[in-house]
């Protein structure tokens, strides 16, 4: 059985303990290979490399950072078809979007952290003090040192190079951990580091879970910065630990997103990117719609028809190109996102479709009902060699629950949505930001003032309006409220991975 190596010091090694654990393929239930159990002693080796690697790579030019992180790109372009297999199976996503969205997207965060690198400017400012003292104050924009990076299992090599990408690109060496769930792109992407000419102590991959690798990361004393995407608790914990030793915090949490819907939008484009935004990627997407408000004189259309297409969304083997909707991640996931269905009926919601656990077995009856022959085929060739045994839930539409219940107030993170209709703009609003989080938000309207209006007094780092995950790696990628601290993309990951310095010069 495969055994994932850590990537320390430029070489792929196994972890002090010489444990590990399993690493299971969420579709089947089954163990396919073996994640180092790696602890403090393997962060210490790491941090380490990243120190001793660091006065070198922080000297570098931008240039010499652009040519071999190109490479890397090149060779992530490469090795699209096997890393997006490798992704599939991991996490359980349909291979068409690992191989549309996840790969190419790993990629494109490299590219563009490359070339962005090289257009940071820093400030000047000429002063005129009394007495004709006349200065030149510059700054100076130094990476940070050691950074730490810690990420999540729902978009794996994506988050992991959104990290990892704008740290190496400002010149700091990096300590990274991804989510022990789906450890294998980071895997694989560190074998093309390698390839790629990445000198050895730059980028260090240490496997394991998040309270033996993730917790001895943030505590170390020489990593100066911390970049973490997860869930909430786990941003509480990381702040707890890193702000009394001044570290700087970058946290990317959780959310419960709203989708705001008015009777004047373009229906057949909000439907179809509707059932998008609230089922890609089985809904374990942080910028998923999962609580959609409806103006009143469309909802009994809007109900019909988004819950006629969600019915038809196919769920099945991740390997499948006719697959819409994949295995869910992990079994304790699984559990978590029925008990979720379970406690929307205990409050009083109507399942209006889905609501169930997905066996082979029920998907098949689905299809020969559907009469759906070609996929019925389909899945019976590849059943016949996959015993998919693993963990799927059918999307589910849930209505009749009042926006401040806790199935609408809870990040479920799965394929689950609510629906409820609206009279006016105030009280959406008002629905919309009763949550804790503040991610992303999604609004549709033909009617630009309102857009304008409403978007403004939305609390959420993100409004997509008439569009969802559009996205520019240019822009503030973030939250407000529990959804975390700072902004990534643009600009803005290369200044929170470096230290500003002013030096005033008399003249
Ligand atoms: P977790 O918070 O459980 O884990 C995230 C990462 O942190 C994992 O690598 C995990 O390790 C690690 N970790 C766990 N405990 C600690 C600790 N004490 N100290 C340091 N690191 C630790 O999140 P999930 O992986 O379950 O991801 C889902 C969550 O991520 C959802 O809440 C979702 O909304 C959020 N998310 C937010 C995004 C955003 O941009 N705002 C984007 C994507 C997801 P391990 O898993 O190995 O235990």
């Amino acid at each position: 059985m495969l055994e994932i190596l850590n990537y320390i010091g430029g070489e792929m090694v196994t972890p002090a303990s010489g444990e590990y654990f399993d690493n299971i393929e969420p579709a089947t239930g089954e163990v396919y290979s073996l994640i180092p159990d790696s602890d403090e002693r393997d962060v210490n080796l790491a941090s380490d490399a990243a120190k001793a690697a660091f006065p070198a790579w922080s000297t570098t030019s931008p240039e010499e950072r652009f040519a071999i992180l190109m490479r890397l790109v090149s060779l992530i372009e490469r090795d699209l078809e096997p890393l997006a297999l490798a992704e599939s199976k991991d996490n359980g996503k349909p291979v068409s979007l690992a191989r549309s969205v996840d790969i190419p997207r790993a990629a494109a965060n490299f590219r563009f952290y490359a070339t962005a690198a090289m257009h940071l400017a820093n400030e000047s400012h000429e002063t005129h003090g009394a007495g004709g003292v006349h200065a030149i104050n510059y700054t100076l924009r130094q990476p940070i040192g050691v950074a730490g990076c810690i990420s999540p299992w729902n978009l794996p090599l994506y988050l992991f190079t959104w990290k990892i990408a704008p740290a190496i690109a400002a010149g700091c060496t990096v300590v990274a951990k991804p989510s022990e769930v789906t450890p294998m792109t980071a895997y694989l992407l560190s074998k093309l580091c390698i390839e790629a000419g990445l000198p050895p102590g730059v980028l260090n991959i240490v496997h394991g879970t998040g309270p033996k690798v993730g917790s001895a990361i943030v505590a170390h004393k020489d990593i100066k910065a911390i970049s973490f995407t997860g869930g909430t608790a786990t941003g509480e914990e990381i702040a707890r630990v890193a702000a009394p030793m001044f570290k700087k915090l970058s946290l990317e949490l959780g959310g419960k997103n709203p989708n705001i819907i008015f009777a004047d939008c373009n229906y057949d484009e909000m439907l179809a990117t509707t059932v998008r935004s609230s089922f890609s990627n089985q809904g374990e997407i942080c910028l998923c719609g999962s609580r959609i408000f409806v103006e009143r004189p469309l909802y009994e259309r809007f109900k019909q028809d988004f819950v006629e297409r969600v019915s038809a969304l196919k769920v099945g083997d991740p390997n499948s190109p006719a697959t819409d909707v994949g295995a869910i991640v992990s079994k304790q996931h699984f559990e978590k996102i029925l008990s979720y269905i379970d406690l929307a009926r205990e409050e009083g919601g109507t399942i209006l479709c889905g609501g169930k656990a997905v066996t082979a077995e029920t998907q098949r009856h689905r299809e020969e009902e559907s009469g759906d022959i070609t996929t019925v085929s389909q899945r019976l060739s590849v059943s016949a060699v996959r015993d998919l045994s693993g963990w799927f839930i059918e999307p589910t539409v849930i209505e009749r629950l009042p926006h401040d219940c806790r199935t609408n107030q809870k990040e479920i993170f799965g394929p689950v949505v609510t629906i409820m209709p609206f009279d006016a703009e105030d009280e959406v609003l008002a629905y919309a930001n009763s949550v804790r989080y503040g991610l992303a938000a999604t609004l549709w309207t033909e009617n630009l003032s309102r857009a304008h209006r409403i978007s403004a007094k939305l609390e959420s780092g993100i409004v997509w309006v008439n569009c969802w995950m559009l996205r520019d790696l240019r822009t503030p990628f973030g939250g407000v409220k529990d959804s975390g601290i700072g902004r990534e993309g643009g600009f803005e990951a290369l200044r929170f991975f470096t230290e500003e310095k002013n030096v005033c010069l008399r003249l």
